[in-house]
């Protein structure tokens, strides 16, 4: 068989840990025999950062501002032990983070569904994407302690010194006070992303905030988002025939519970945290979750919205087996290259990625899969893999489908 065109390369993101040998793998077995794979390398595995003083994550990042789509393996992001660990010179930030700023996206959740697999909810019959906007209010928030009687204020001083005043609380004793922020220009990439998003995947968009209680905060969210609509998405999304849909957050919690699924549900920081836990949860595991950060400009970056699995390591490195879920891995890359050959106009690529998907899928539904899901399937007949004998049952499905 002739392997598969590539004109523009992905931009690919090295990491640690298990995820780094499964990277390997899944290239090896899935990936190089089928296609004349093009990528830029990027290693964003944690000596390579060290040595690079991390700028191998920022040239990652504008190359992929530069190609348009990246896939990333996971990748450690250092605390204290990581810093002894790997002997680092600086506790290095959330590769995630940097990328995630430099591109000023949103990151976008969904679960993988397969039979055997249900999820708690048993009317959840199509994946629920959870969009989270990724900047300001409680996570940049600052706090103070109230220890004594005393007046609290917001003060604003605008740059010509004039100053603005809402009295906060008056306290006639100890309490606490918090002060948020977010930024219009923010908030309209996070919008713009979801918009642009809901029509690649022609699913309905449903955002909720809390504007009845917060009624210039949360208010200004949801005016944002339906200016924006108004402006620049409602036509084109009357003509895909999907749907922007806002109401308030207690409500969106109760409608999702009841709903089939098969939309994209925005969430603000602090809910988007929250819900993407319980809709991962909810589904199955975060094995079964694929990741892609979009760009309000049309930027891709695939990966699995998993960590890097460090106790399988150390059982690898031990020379112990391992059953490592490879499937989100795979499905970043498939997410990749299905997105590569859509902009690049290859059809055999994006062919490819949906075969190599249906084929992972065909696997577990065979009974061929990993611990982690042969703890949770309602399948009879299970056959728990290695990491390595998982990915080449994957390929001999897939090699029977080409
Ligand atoms: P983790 O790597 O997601 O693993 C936590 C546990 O979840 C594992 O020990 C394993 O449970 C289970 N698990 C996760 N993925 C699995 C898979 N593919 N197959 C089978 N089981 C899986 O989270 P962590 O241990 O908290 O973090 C490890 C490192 O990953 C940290 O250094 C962190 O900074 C980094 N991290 C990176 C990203 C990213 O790059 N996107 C995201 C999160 C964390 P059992 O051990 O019970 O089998
Ligand atoms: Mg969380």
């Amino acid at each position: 068989m002739e392997k598969i065109k590539m004109i523009t390369p992905l931009v690919e993101m090295d990491g640690d840990e298990m995820t780094r040998i499964l990277w390997k793998m899944i290239k090896d077995e899935l990936l190089i025999p089928f296609i004349d794979l093009k990528t830029e390398y990027y290693d964003l595995g944690l000596e390579y950062r060290e040595q690079t003083k991390d700028q191998v994550t920022f040239d990652s990042a504008y190359a992929t501002k530069k190609y348009g789509v990246a896939v990333k393996c996971a990748t450690i992001t250092p605390n204290a032990a990581r810093v002894k660990e790997y002997n680092l010179s600086q506790m290095w930030k959330s590769p995630n983070g940097t990328i995630r700023a430099i591109l000023d996206g949103t990151v976008f959740r969904a679960p993988i569904l397969v039979k055997g697999l249900e999820p708690y909810v048993p009317t959840w019959t199509k994946p629920i994407t959870i969009a989270r906007h990724a900047y300001g209010d409680v996570y940049r928030a600052v706090e103070m302690k109230v220890p004594t009687a005393g007046k609290a204020e917001l003060v604003f001083t605008d740059k010509d010194g004039n100053e603005s005043r809402e009295t906060i609380h008056e306290f006639d004793g100890p309490g606490i006070i918090q002060g948020m922020h977010n930024i219009d220009k923010s908030i309209e990439s996070f919008a713009r992303s979801c918009f642009n998003f809901a029509l690649d995947t022609k699913q309905d968009l449903w955002f909720a905030t809390k504007d009845t209680i917060s009624k210039k905060y949360d208010h200004n969210f949801k005016d944002i988002f339906q200016e924006i609509f108004d402006a620049e998405y409602k036509d084109r999304f009357d003509a895909a025939g999907i749907e922007y849909f806002y109401t308030l957050i207690d409500d969106a919690v109760a409608r999702v519970i009841r709903s089939e699924g098969g939309y994209i549900w925005a969430c603000k920081n602090y809910d988007g945290d929250v819900m993407s836990d319980m809709i991962a949860t909810a589904y199955g595991s975060l094995a079964m979750m694929t990741s892609v950060l979009v760009s309000p400009e049309g930027n891709y970056e695939y990966e699995a919205a998993h960590g890097t699995v460090q106790r399988h390591y150390y059982k690898h490195l031990k020379g112990e087996t391992t059953s490592t879920n490879s499937v989100a891995t795979i499905f970043a890359w498939t997410g990749a290259l299905n997105k590569r050959g859509e902009l690049d106009n290859l059809p055999e690529l994006c062919d490819f990625a949906k075969k190599l998907e249906k084929a992972t899928i065909d696997t577990i539904e065979s009974g061929h899969m990993t611990k982690d899901l042969a703890l949770m399937t309602k399948l009879d007949n299970v056959t728990v893999e290695t990491s390595e004998s998982f990915i080449k049952a994957i390929r001999a499905n897939l090699e029977a489908m080409l």
